[in-house]
């Protein structure tokens, strides 16, 4: 089985991704893993990726592919596969095809976690710091007794720039201009299963397993 999982940052994926490893015995493969593993082995893809990284260039598609290619390759991989973080790009997508083409393998569906942006704004502007003892906290699953301050010791709370809500909007701009091309790419192949993603880790769990199950019968 190769499945793809797509979904915004605060979506939970890297969870829902373990939780699909175990359950249906995947691989999972995750980009910025694979990334890291290039550049630490120095191969011949990761020093080329680390060049043009150097130069604070966006690392070309076929290098990104070149690396999955690979990856698929290996031995373990013939049990199913999760991509996750990939592909990014049509062309990347173009590329998986044809991958999987040349290999006689098929891809099986790409799941995509949907959040409203505003849960998302919720989950990921909501972590705040005390500024004197460094106590996080966060709107949802650690509230303050009283906002702003900190329970341990009265300290004030702020926010790092990073979960300020006008830094998590432009996020999930960024993320909404890159991927409404490629779950257009996936609605028209028919690969598109779209899981709701607004309830707790468990509920949306249950909905990309019974998706994933659906796809198995
Ligand atoms: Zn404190």
């Amino acid at each position: 089985m190769i499945l793809v999982l797509l979904g915004p940052p605060g979506a939970g994926k890297g969870t829902q991704a373990e939780r699909l490893q175990e359950t249906f015995s995947l691989v999972h493969v995750a980009s910025g893993d694979l990334f890291r593993e290039n550049l630490r082995e120095q191969t011949e893809l990761g020093i080329l990726a680390q060049k043009y990284m150097d130069q604070g260039k966006l690392v070309p598609d076929d290098v990104t592919i070149g690396m999955v290619h690979a990856r698929l390759e290996q031995p373990d991989s013939a049990k199913g596969v999760i991509l996750d973080g990939f592909p990014r790009t049509i062309p990347q997508a173009r590329g998986l095809n044809q991958m999987l083409d040349d290999t006689g393998r098929e891809l099986d569906a790409v799941l995509h976690i949907a959040v409203p942006d505003e849960e998302l704004l919720r989950r990921l502007s909501g972590r705040w710091i005390c500024e004197n003892c460094q106590t996080p906290y966060h709107d949802l699953s650690k509230p303050p007794q009283k906002a702003g301050v900190c329970d341990m010791c009265g300290g004030r709370l702020y926010q790092r720039d990073d979960d300020k809500p006008e830094t998590v909007r432009a996020r999930l701009k960024v993320y909404h201009e890159q991927t409404s091309p490629l779950i257009e790419f996936y609605r028209e192949s028919g690969h598109l299963r779209e899981v709701d993603g607004a309830g707790d880790i468990d509920a949306v769990w249950q909905a990309l397993k019974e998706s994933v199950q659906a796809l198995e019968s």
